[in-house]
């Protein structure tokens, strides 16, 4: 058992630990710090409701606060800042913090130099969610002990202080946990893809994509890098690491990697001859980007050393993830998918190129002020039939007026009862709506939830 000297040591043994912005990570790193008797410090610049709530969580911890503003106090005496992803990197506050010489670290590096055991850490732009949850399952089926934690649910400071040596950390890691990264290195470290996102937080694409390359910075020749070969920006942000490179691919062999030929995928490490894992028939996923997916995480997997058998097994009964391209039960003879996590033309476009035959489509909701219109030659290859729907309907039935037949509703419920007179048996009717739910909606999740009861109730009618 470490003692708490001990523990303290890997984070420097700081004194005061002013902890900036209060939701999820924040609190999460109040309350380890606490437990290891940290004097804390922590602001946030809530109002109003926001602000009470956090009160209300902070008071239960009992540690020192300031809500509405980020004052001095976040440096009196205080030898070690950590930061919210949510506060923008470029916030005077940290040249302050620079000035004074105060570290600025986010609650991964915090959580990561407490963790006894190994890390796998998960970042891309899209897909991070899908490919952590399924490295889990790997570590599931294989009776490994492991958490799942980070940008996709808890965090993983909550967990830490609980784990063992034998416990691997899968986590889902955004651009803004790897801005303030000082140690962290993961034993593994899995980049997905990199398209363009996030540009209100960064000074550029180019530094968004260089964020992401915080990943591996501190991996050395023991660790792996897995590294999409099919993602040009990747491959080329991605060259200069440390660590030994596996790649994964969809469209051709490699040397070393896994990747998806005529029938099944193949995983070949240093040997010779490749080694097939998976019939990709045995893959309940949807679309040629869950194959990728899939190729990810048998390579992360097989890093971790996990039996192939409990790699095969969590490949082949994996179901994915709420929301993301999840087929409903129907007894209409109809192929209903929500998609409601797709709230940009990116993730419709991966979802209209996941289906063999043409489908009905709805697309709408809030309008974040996306251009549509790159989707409009694949809607008129791809879609029977565009229903579009909430406050940005108008903006979807115009952008696509010219390349496919478009109806246009009220809501969303309004466009499932329409779906189902336009289909016939066999249609595919998919929510991959482009936009965000606010419209009508607390959040993506509800749309999805609500769909899927409509379904149900429109099984009756
Ligand atoms: P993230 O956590 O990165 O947001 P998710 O797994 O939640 O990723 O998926 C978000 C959206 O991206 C979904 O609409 C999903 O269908 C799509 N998606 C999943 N994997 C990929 C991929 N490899 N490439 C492109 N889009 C993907």
């Amino acid at each position: 058992m470490i003692d708490r000297a001990q523990l303290l040591s890997r984070i420097n043994s700081p004194q005061r630990v002013a902890v900036l912005g209060a939701v999820r990570s924040g609190l999460a790193a109040t309350r380890l710090l606490r437990r290891l008797g940290v004097e804390v410090f922590v602001s946030d610049r809530a109002t109003g409701k926001k602000a009470e709530t956090i009160a209300a969580s902070l008071d239960q911890i009992g540690v020192e606060y300031e809500l509405g503003e980020h004052s001095n106090k976040i440096f009196d005496g205080t030898d070690l800042i950590i930061s919210s992803p949510g506060i923008d990197q470029r916030s005077a506050l940290f040249e302050m913090a620079k000035a004074l010489s105060i570290p600025i670290w986010t609650e991964l590096e915090l959580a990561w130099r407490l963790h006894p055991g190994k890390t796998i850490a998960i970042t891309g732009t899209n897909g991070k969610s899908t490919v952590t949850t399924w490295i889990g399952e790997c570590f599931r089926c294989a009776k490994v002990p492991h958490v799942v934690a980070g940008n996709i649910g808890t965090a993983f400071s909550e967990y830490v202080l609980d784990l063992t040596e034998a416990h691997w950390a899968v986590l889902e890691v955004s651009s803004f946990q790897l801005a303030w990264i000082d140690r962290f290195a993961p034993e593994v470290a899995v980049i997905l893809n990199l398209t363009p996102d996030h540009l209100d937080r960064y000074n550029s694409v180019e530094e968004y994509y260089q964020s992401k390359f915080a990943i591996v910075q501190n991996q050395q020749s023991h660790q792996a890098l897995i590294r999409n070969e099919d993602d040009d920006l990747v491959r080329e942000v991605f060259t200069k690491a440390n660590s030994r490179i596996f790649g994964f691919s969809i469209n051709h062999p490699l040397e070393r990697g896994v990747w998806m030929g005529q029938d099944s995928i193949y995983h070949r490490d240093s040997e010779e001859t490749a080694t097939p894992v998976v019939n990709v028939n045995q893959i309940k996923l949807l679309g040629r980007h869950n194959l990728a997916n899939a190729c990810a995480v048998i390579a992360a997997a097989a890093c971790a050393e996990l039996p192939e058998d409990s790699i095969v097994e969590a490949i082949t009964t994996f179901k994915g993830l709420e929301h993301r391209l999840q087929m409903i039960p129907s007894t209409d003879g109809l192929q209903w998918v929500n998609d409601s996590k797709a709230t940009t033309p990116d993730s419709a476009r991966v979802a209209l190129l996941s289906f063999p035959n043409p489908v009905i489509w709805l697309a709408g909701g809030y309008d974040k002020g996306m251009d549509f219109s790159p989707l409009c030659k694949l809607a008129s290859k791809r879609v029977k039939c565009v229903i579009a729907f909430g406050a940005a309907g108008e903006k979807v039935a115009n952008t696509f007026a010219d390349f496919a037949p478009v109806h246009r509703v009220g809501g969303m419920r309004d466009a499932m009862v329409l779906a189902k007179e336009l289909a016939t048996r066999g249609d595919a009717v998919l929510l991959s709506p482009m936009c965000a739910s606010f419209d009508e909606f607390n959040d993506y999740e509800d749309r999805g939830r609500k769909f899927v009861a409509y379904v149900e109730e429109l099984q009756d009618e």
